[in-house]
């Protein structure tokens, strides 16, 4: 897929110029002297030569196939350039013309009739307003870089091209390699998403990484790295994590998401590992290009000086990793070949005059061990120290192992050939121990996203013809929010069980309802102008007899007459009180990148206070919905606290499961929230005490408009 980008039989360059101080003659030139084998041709009406290179007046006229063209004319000759690869069936073009979307109104539109025309063709778009593209492999590098990544296997995408030249400057003085490298620009045509299915099977790619700033289409790019990241790691550095204009929000939920938490959610889901900085991106990713994964969190440390070491095991606890403890064995050969002086027990100190041998026979030792699942190095250069020969002991060691090995080589300048020949053997080196740590704990993550097993989504057989039906009513009298009386129906409709409740609209009503349902009761105003009861004074829990019903009913509409003078009150809902479970809440909202996003956090009032919450893009599965329980900060107050039985942990999953499939079946809920949600002891269940929802109608009057 996409090959003619990466392995084109033969290159066009369309703008090609003699003028050695124009972009166009550098990308001509780096073309030929990254050494591409295919046929060359610089397409410009005005020459006849160029860096010995016959030149051709258009792309029509050149004799030969071209698969690739690669476009740097002004903007206003693109679309006829592109119009003449169409003519020639040209395959793909880098567009590296600027001057498009990015420039307004009037490029946007230019840049979607240069569209138009390649999909007339059939004809495949990278760009505009990009770098370009390299193939390590097949000595491919239609850039304008200064100097010419190295071959490798990482394949890197970048939004922004800018970025993309450093990162890769950087990375070539760290001799890191690309198997791919391709600047998206504007993305008119070819998007990350094309880029992860090429890059799936694509055998040259061991580890995709990107720095992206937005993804168009969210649903599709989830799909995607879902399926590479069972094949390979994916790496993203996602910019922007502020949220574009703000929107009117009425529930806890709409507050408490935002475009960011999509994009984490979104990213967890499909496997995707996140950077934080240009440094987690490649630390993260030479560690898993060049190391095998670990089987498991059991590390030990290999060091000729006391407080890296400490400093390396003090980030492993922080990070969830574990010190590996050594068996008898180990110790014992340990013992044997390092001085009395040497700290046998992990982490390792084979001390500051350690030579190459000692460190050899730590790291063997080490390695062979059953209950180590990977090893860090860590070297500062002392006077007795061997640098160079120290990192080939490392690399001898690490060649010979199933368990991956990193190195943190810390320490000036007379390290370098040390470093060097470390990566030259792909052992990974970092500055500081933690950075190590970080990488190898990502390691292990990946091994997990590789192994994880691919769920099937459940589906609830769920009354929804009822719900449409609510929907309908509310849409015709033009309602915008759902208090928990409708709320509870479009629950009940999908089977989460809710409190009794009766509406009283008279004090002889409400007590006769209580004499119902059982004392204590709940009494609650019921208003759809009211969506925030407990702030109008218009909730009152635990009313214990029928005087008190009496008086609760009026005191609530008095109190919301008082609060709300104009709020049209249909009467007082006595409800049956639910005791001894612990609060959480369950919420819904929309977010324009990934559609529907389930939240989940501890119920109550400090909810949007503590931010304590976790989210995922639905449709949910079981697995995802146990891990975002599990994710937030206070997981222990449901585990079970000071012999407090554990919480009903599959209740919650299943109404997550249920809101989910609420929210796939019905696009108008543009925000909900289930608070709280009272969840019992294991085994006992859970009860939606209280819901209200914010309605989107013009969602479905579009999709009406586009069935047409
Ligand atoms: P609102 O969120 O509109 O203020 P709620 O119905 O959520 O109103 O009630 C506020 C709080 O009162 C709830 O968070 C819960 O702590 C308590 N509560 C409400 N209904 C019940 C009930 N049926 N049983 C027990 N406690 C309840
Ligand atoms: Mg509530």
């Amino acid at each position: 897929m996409l090959e003619e980008f990466f392995s084109p039989r033969s290159v066009a360059v369309v703008g090609a110029s003699r003028d050695t101080t124009k972009l166009s003659h550098g990308l001509l030139r780096n073309i030929v002297q990254f050494g591409f084998s295919g046929p060359i041709y610089p397409v410009n009406p005005r020459i006849d030569e160029v860096l010995g290179l016959k030149c051709y007046p258009s792309v029509t006229a050149i004799p030969g196939p071209v698969d690739l063209a690669v476009v740097v004319v002004p903007p206003t000759a693109v679309p006829s350039a592109i119009k003449d690869c169409g003519e020639k069936g040209v395959p793909g073009a880098v567009i590296i013309t600027a001057g498009f979307r990015e420039t307004g109104p009037a490029g946007a539109e230019a840049e979607h009739r240069v569209l138009e025309i390649a999909r007339k063709y059939g004809m495949r778009l990278i760009g505009p307003n990009c770098v370009g593209v390299v193939d390590g492999h097949t000595h491919l590098n239609a850039t304008f870089l200064a100097e010419a990544p190295l071959a490798g296997e990482i394949s890197f995408m970048s939004q922004s091209g800018a970025l993309g030249v450093a990162l890769l400057g950087w990375a070539r003085s760290e001799q890191i390699g690309f198997a791919k490298f391709v600047s998206l620009g504007n993305k008119a045509d070819v998007t990350e998403v094309d880029l992860l299915n090429a890059w799936m099977s694509d055998r040259a790619t061991q580890v995709v990484i990107a720095y992206l700033e937005g993804i168009a289409d969210g649903r599709a790019f989830m799909e995607a790295a879902s399926q590479l990241t069972l094949e390979k790691p994916l790496i993203i550095l996602k910019s922007g994590t502020t949220d574009a204009g703000s929107r009117a929000v009425s529930s806890h939920t709409g507050t408490l998401s935002g475009s960011d938490r999509a994009y984490d959610a979104a990213f967890k889901q499909s496997g995707v590992i996140r950077a934080r900085s240009v440094g987690d991106l490649f630390n993260f990713s030479v560690a898993l290009a060049y190391q095998p994964p670990p089987r498991g969190v059991r590390l030990a440390i290999v060091t000729n000086a006391g407080g890296p070491g400490i400093m390396a095991a003090d980030a492993c606890e922080r990070i969830g990793l574990q010190l590996a403890s050594l068996s008898r064995s180990t110790i014992d050969y340990l013992k044997q070949y390092l001085p009395p002086t040497a700290n046998f027990y992990n982490p390792i100190d084979v001390i500051g005059d350690a030579g190459p041998d000692r460190f050899h026979h730590a790291i063997c030792a080490a390695l062979k061990d059953e209950g180590v699942d990977g090893l860090l190095v860590i070297l500062t250069p002392q006077i007795m120290t061997d640098v160079v020969e120290t990192a080939r002991v490392i690399s001898a060691a690490a060649f010979g192992s199933s368990k991956p090995v990193l190195a943190n080589f810390m320490g000036g300048d007379i390290l370098q050939p040390g470093i060097k020949a470390l990566t030259e053997a792909h052992i990974p080196n970092y500055r500081v121990p933690e950075e190590a740590i970080a990488a190898f704990q990502i390691m292990h993550t990946y091994h997990q996203i590789k192994e994880r097993k691919i769920e099937t989504p459940v589906h609830f057989d769920v009354d929804s013809a009822s719900v449409s039906r609510l929907f309908e009513t509310a849409q015709r009298e033009g309602r915008r929010t759902l208090g928990d009386m409708d709320a509870r129906g479009i629950l009940s409709a999908y089977d989460m069980p809710v409190p009794r409740s009766i509406l009283a609209h008279n004090v002889h009503q409400a007590v006769a309802a209580a004499e119902q349902i059982g004392y204590p009761v709940v009494m609650k105003v019921v208003s759809p102008d009211i969506l925030h009861k407990s702030d109008v004074g218009g909730v009152r829990v635990g009313v214990p007899d029928a005087d008190q019903v009496a008086f609760a009913f009026d005191d609530i509409i008095r109190r919301a007459h008082h609060y709300l003078p104009q709020a049209e009150i249909s009467g007082v809902l006595v409800q049956e009180m639910i005791s001894g479970g612990r609060e959480v809440i369950i919420g819904l909202s929309r977010d324009a990148t990934f559609g529907p996003m389930i939240l989940f956090g501890l119920g109550g009032i400090y909810v949007e206070v503590l931010r304590d919450v976790s989210f995922r893009i639905a449709p949910v599965t079981p697995d995802q919905a146990r891990a975002m329980i599990r994710e937030i900060r206070s997981f222990p107050l449901l585990a079970g606290v000071r012999g407090e039985k554990p919480a009903d942990v599959d209740a919650i999953v299943d109404a997550i499961l249920r809101l989910s499939q609420l929210a796939m079946d019905f696009p108008e809920i543009g925000e909900m929230d289930i608070n709280p949600l009272v969840v019992y002891e294991r085994g006992k269940g859970a009860v939606a005490v209280d819901a209200r929802m914010g309605l989107n109608w013009s969602v479905i009057a579009d999709g009406q408009f586009d069935g047409e």
